[in-house]
């Protein structure tokens, strides 16, 4: 893990998010954080709620106007996100790939 960290502090918003969990609300149970890219511009941060062991990531921003972060639900891993978060998006060539092997001409 990496323990070298840029932000002095984190953003109420964090703050907020690691205080407790938006799903299961349980404030007394500690909530797992792993800092996954920790760059000059800001932090992306894996949350899992220890309770519920539903997952959050968040996304802290350092910019010249002060700290701004954003967070979202997911059900992905630490590990998921470090193995897709560089990957190039799906096009709609691989899409419609896919659908056509899953279903061949006259299945609906
Ligand atoms: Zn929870």
């Amino acid at each position: 893990m990496n323990t070298k960290r840029s932000t002095p502090y984190l953003s109420g918003e964090i703050l907020r998010l690691i205080s407790y969990c938006p799903l299961c609300e349980a404030p007394t149970k500690p909530l797992r954080a792993r800092i996954l890219e920790d760059k000059a511009g800001g932090n992306l941060i894996h949350l899992q709620c220890a309770n519920c062991h539903s997952s959050m990531l968040a996304l802290v921003v350092n910019s010249p106007f002060g700290i701004t972060s954003i967070g979202l639900i997911t059900d992905l891993t630490s590990d998921d996100v470090l193995r897709f978060k560089d990957k190039a998006g799906l096009t709609a060539d691989e899409v419609l790939e896919v659908h056509q092997l899953l279903y061949k001409e006259g299945d609906k």
